[in-house]
This record gives C-alpha cells, structure tokens and sequence, in this order.
C-alpha cells in the first residue's frame, strides 16, 4: 500500500515537473521566436513542444553513465503535420535547472 502511494506521489510529480518544462518552453520561445513560424519542410504553423528530453554522445553502442560521457538535455518541437523535429537546450533556455557539474564548468570557462 505504502508502495503504492510513493509510485503515485512520483508520477504526479513527473507530471508536474514535465508540465512546468512545458510551460517555460513555451514562454521561452514566445521571447526568442521572432521570425517565420512555418515548418521549413511542409509551411504548417502547428507544433508540439515536449517536456526535456536527453542525448548521450555516441558511445560505440554501450550505455555509458560515468567517465565525463554527460547528457544533453533538450527540449522538441515537433511539427503537428510532418513531425520535422527543432532541438533546443533546455539548460541554456532555462527549461531545466542547470546540473551541478555544469554550473562548474560554464565558471571555469568564464573564469579563464
Ligand atoms: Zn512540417
């Protein structure tokens, strides 16, 4: 029982985390967006904006969770009629909160 509600307190949690991403994507494009809305592929103007997603680099096929292999998370735009795919950073946009160890290398950076 216990069990049960942990694993209903987790997916409301993802819901609202995912649906908060959203919302700051939305908000974010409506600032940046300034030209053609137009899918480059087929001209429609209806997209769907997803929640964060990630990318790994290309590790010959295995998973790799540690040894400097990061993930990128991003969010999608996906055109309603084709599904042409647009990539965003969804730490640089603000969608996501910035990961520790990224904070500490966007200073070192910086800081040189
Ligand atoms: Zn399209």
């Amino acid at each position: 029982m216990a069990e049960d509600h942990r694993a209903d307190k987790r997916a409301d949690n993802q819901d609202e985390r995912r649906s908060g991403e959203r919302e700051r994507a939305i908000a974010w494009l409506d600032e940046k967006w300034t030209g053609s809305r137009a899918c480059p592929i087929c001209g429609t103007v209806q997209w769907t904006i997803t929640e964060a997603v990630e990318i790994r680099p290309w590790e010959e096929g295995n998973l790799v969770f540690s040894g400097g292999s990061g993930t990128y998370p991003l969010f999608q735009l996906i055109c309603n009629n084709c599904a042409f795919t647009r990539l965003f950073n969804a730490v640089m946009s603000g969608v996501t909160p910035t990961p520790p160890e990224v904070a500490e290398d966007r200073e070192a950076i910086d800081g040189d």
